[in-house]
């Protein structure tokens, strides 16, 4: 009998919540304020570099944005952030007899300029970091390395392709400044065939010079590779007036639902606010940031009281130093807070088809049974580790358990990072589901707790 009543239970609450979430997803797909959200970020804002003055519109948008949901608690998180600026850029290619073409360069972020008077060398391509580490310093000292590592266009998921890629923008730059090279020219990191640069973090092993680093786009890489390869010796000519500045003070924005029951239980989601200083940091990750702020207004607007408190997160300073992901982490320790998990979205607002988790085998079964209530929004995958930037330092300090939402991962390469990270380049409708995926599993662990 008690078997029954067990199981009468449990059929009961699977009718509720797959009601409950329906109505989630009908409110969101009708109403589409992450959209409207979106633009408002992408359009009256525009990209937004930690330290720029549209930086700091955007945390003042966002506490707006989430204080008109009529949420429990919007606050502001004091967090200090760098502040590099990208000042001008020019790039030359010369040929043998001297001929100059320009050709459109990015500074990588957080890298040095070259002074006023740029830099003019020869040019050593080399194709990957093997090839470099078997040369004589003589041989790289005083030019321009051009790193011309290919993305692997064989990978169903994209991310797979960034990741090897990424260690030619990020770490490479001080492996060529180890060997006497004068500055670094990259093929961008990126999926697309077109001729917009990508640029992104970069860091300099403090051992060795700090020497200016900048993208190329990749058929301007192609390009120049093939000319190299069939005219022998070229010249590039740099200028980039970039400087990073002293710390300026920024913001987490944070918002929360109290829980009715179990208060002292934290389930927090987030984006970031910052983004690249070109494009418009749609997909990366104003994307993030108005799933997240739709999963508030969405309880809100629909009545649902969470038993445990969720809490939105828009963090600052992912792209080029983390430092709100950070003082999240020390603040939560502070506060001798209990976060049972952390979602963060930074993966684009293309369809969604489920989650990364990294969790323990118990808590991932858990999730993993919601998969009938969770299917008729499209996610189905659970199979892959991983959480976010942002949300790591909490997971490191405490095993937080984390996931990330993982949208469709074909075209975010093409865009990240570059002009073509714009508004226009999401879709209404993807972007809806991100919501509905994010909100379903902040309700479902609200109520189940994990
Ligand atoms: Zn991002």
């Amino acid at each position: 009998m008690a078997l029954l009543a067990g199981q009468t239970v449990v059929a009961q609450n699977v009718k509720k919540d797959s009601a409950t979430l329906k109505t989630i997803s009908n409110y969101i797909l009708s109403n589409y304020d992450c959209y409207n959200d979106l633009r408002d970020l992408c359009k009256q804002i525009g990209h937004r570099i930690s330290g720029s003055p549209q930086a700091e519109q955007a945390v003042l948008w966002g506490k707006k944005v989430l204080e008109q949901t009529g949420c429990d608690k919007v606050y502001l998180q004091e967090v200090m952030v760098p502040h590099w600026v990208r000042g001008e850029e020019q790039g030359m290619i010369i040929n043998k007899k001297g001929m100059r073409s320009s050709i459109e360069i990015s500074s990588l972020g957080n890298a040095v300029g070259t002074g006023p008077q740029g830099i003019e060398a020869p040019l050593l391509i080399i194709n990957n970091i093997e090839q470099l580490q078997r040369m004589r310093p003589e041989e790289v000292k005083g030019k321009i390395v051009f790193f011309n590592y290919h993305f692997n266009q064989t990978n169903i998921n994209t991310f797979e392709s960034y990741g090897p890629c990424v260690y030619y923008r990020w770490g490479a730059p001080s492996e060529a400044a180890k060997m006497g090279a004068s500055a670094v020219v990259i093929r961008s990191v990126s999926s697309a065939f077109d001729d917009k640069p990508h640029t992104g973090s970069m860091s300099y092993n403090k051992k060795y010079p700090a020497i200016p680093s900048v993208a190329i786009s990749n058929l301007a890489a192609d390009k120049l590779a093939k000319e190299i390869n069939t005219q022998g010796a070229m010249r590039m000519y740099i200028r980039t007036t970039c400087e990073m500045l002293p710390d300026v003070k920024s913001y987490n924005v944070i918002a929360e639902i109290t829980g009715s029951e179990i208060p002292n239980e934290i389930i927090c989601f987030g984006g970031h606010l910052d983004s690249w200083d070109i494009g418009e940091g749609a997909h990366d990750d104003g994307a993030g940031v108005v799933q997240s702020i739709d999963v508030i207004r969405t309880f809100m607007k629909l009545g649902i009281k969470p038993k445990r408190t969720i809490r939105a997160i828009l963090f600052m300073n992912e792209e080029n130093g983390l430092r709100g992901g950070q003082k999240y982490a020390e603040e939560a320790a502070r506060n001798k807070e209990n976060h049972i998990l952390a979602i963060e979205s930074d993966a684009g607002g293309a369809t969604p088809h489920g989650f990364s988790m990294t969790m323990s085998r118990e808590q991932k079964a858990k999730i993993k049974s919601w998969l009938p209530l969770l299917l008729p929004y499209g996610i189905y995958d659970f199979t892959r580790d991983g959480g976010g930037a942002d949300i790591g330092p909490l997971q490191r300090k405490f095993g937080t358990p984390v996931m990330e939402l993982l949208p469709d991962s074909q075209r975010y390469f093409d865009m990240h990072h570059s002009a073509n990270d714009v508004f226009e380049n999401v879709h209404r409708r993807e972007l809806c589901l991100g919501s509905v995926a994010m909100t379903a599993m902040v309700y479902l662990v609200s109520m189940y707790g994990l």
